[in-house]
């Protein structure tokens, strides 16, 4: 043994008891009180997803480190200081991703799906980022998003901001949200943007943070993205993006905002959203909620014409985005959709062994059933109160050898013989009816 691990084990005993261990500080457990709203989420945009052609992509939680830093960019923040990276036993280097396009892009390469026309990609799962953790803000985090890939059409943008949309107004949470979109250029347009917003930051550089004199140079569009008040106040006058469009992407712009008001989605110009990954193009966007303080965006994405290429694949454009689900949690009422629910209470051996068939029965018509392993009929009846179980059904030596099982309503105080015979079809017929 290493002196390391004597060393863990002796402060594990310490004190007589084996002391717990803590999760890492920025994840968190999701409990069965909030996994049912984690399922509804997840269940109403695969149903939007698929009804507007997306297909699940499963791909691994981690990549070589090399993908995120050829696709999100050197030069970002998540690059730069957020990712969990490390080398693995053959001297590889890793990470965990910390979004979800750059591995599903990768996937869409090797697969040869790139080399149909038009392909709908959708994921759902855990992101890493070695953020300072808040409420809405963790390190294990999670991200339900999709990807257009194989068109460079302004319709399809509009498409998908609609899918976003209506996606909202089916979670209710449609009236607290703004969509805010921008067009962040290309490369024929972007980089005399680029020059002249470097101009005018070199002339307010002392009022900037630390990280945004650094990103003046290295990547100066994020300087507009950043939350330090006095790099907001200083650069309300920076030159607009949006003066500085192509021909094609001015075009383009206009294009997705006269499809999203004919859909009549309602959104507004940001000029000054720029996103903080590399990789987008021209389409920008951002749903965000005024109640949920500084984590305010629920929902980013934007168009990435160059991205696939960038990766090593054809020319292909795409657009995407990816939903906060933690944020998205904190904004939802708490709606369960419990499957009708029964307790059985049984007392002795013989009771027990007889309700195995009928207990079965009753679960394999869809109906939540629990119930005590030990302790008296008392005991059993108090944690049925306690189940929240509509009914419970009672079975004894006494109630065997009258071939009748006792059924109890629980919020009524009321209860009745069933004849053992035809039990399971009785009770499932009777459970289910007060449940509807
Ligand atoms: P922010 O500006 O809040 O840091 P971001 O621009 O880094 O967000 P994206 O990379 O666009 O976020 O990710 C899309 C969405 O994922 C965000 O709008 C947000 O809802 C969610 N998200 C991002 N980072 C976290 C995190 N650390 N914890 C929880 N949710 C997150
Ligand atoms: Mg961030």
């Amino acid at each position: 043994m290493s002196d390391r691990s004597e060393n863990d084990s002796a402060q594990a005993v310490s004190g007589g008891r084996v002391q717990a261990i803590q999760a890492v500080r920025g994840v968190k457990d999701v409990l069965p009180d909030e996994s049912p709203a984690w399922q509804r989420l997840e269940r109403i945009c695969r149903d939007f997803f698929a009804r507007y052609g997306f297909g699940e992509v499963r791909v691994p939680v981690f990549e070589v480190t090399q993908l995120f830093a050829r696709s999100i960019g050197e030069a970002t923040d998540i690059v730069e200081k957020e990712m969990y990276t490390f080398e693995d036993r053959n001297g590889q280097m890793l990470s965990l991703r910390p979004e979800g396009t750059a591995g599903v892009i990768r996937a869409y390469i090797q697969s040869g799906l790139q080399r149909e026309s038009l392909t709908r990609l959708y994921y759902l799962g855990p992101m890493f980022r070695h953020e300072r953790p808040q409420a809405g803000r963790l390190r294990q985090f999670h991200q339900i998003g999709a990807e257009a890939l194989g068109s460079e059409s302004p319709a399809l943008d509009a498409e998908v901001l609609v899918l976003t949309a209506d996606l909202f107004d089916s979670l209710g949470l449609l009236d607290g949200l703004s969509l805010e979109i921008n067009s962040i250029g290309c490369p024929a347009c972007r980089p005399r943007y680029t020059a002249a917003l470097k101009g005018f930051l070199a002339g307010v550089a002392e009022h900037l943070c630390e990280n945004c004199g650094r990103r003046k140079e290295t990547n100066p569009l994020r300087v507009l993205d950043c939350k330090v008040e006095s790099c907001r106040t200083h650069t309300t006058a920076a030159p607009e993006i949006i003066d500085h469009l192509c021909e094609g992407c001015s075009a383009h712009f206009s294009q997705v905002r006269t499809h999203l008001s004919a859909a009549g989605v309602a959104y507004a110009v940001n000029p000054r959203m720029v996103r903080g990954l590399d990789y987008y193009t021209r389409t920008a966007f951002e749903w965000t909620s005024s109640d949920l303080g500084a984590q305010s965006t629920v929902a980013a994405g934007g168009r990435y014409d160059r991205l696939v290429e960038r990766l090593g694949g054809q020319s292909k454009p795409g657009i995407g985005f990816a939903l906060g689900v933690e944020r998205l949690l904190l904004l939802m009422d708490e709606t369960r959709e419990d499957p009708p629910h029964l307790f059985c209470a049984l007392v002795g051996d013989e009771a027990e062994v007889a309700m195995v068939p009928v207990l079965r029965q009753v679960r394999n018509a869809g109906i939540r059933v629990d119930r005590a392993f030990e302790g008296s009929l008392k005991s059993q009846m108090k944690r049925a109160g306690k189940s929240g179980a509509a009914f419970c059904l009672i079975v004894g030596g006494d109630e065997l050898a009258r071939g009748q099982a006792i059924l109890r309503d629980m919020a009524k105080r009321d209860q009745r013989e069933i004849p053992l015979a035809g039990l399971a079809d009785a009770v499932c017929e009777i459970v289910k009816a007060a449940d509807a």
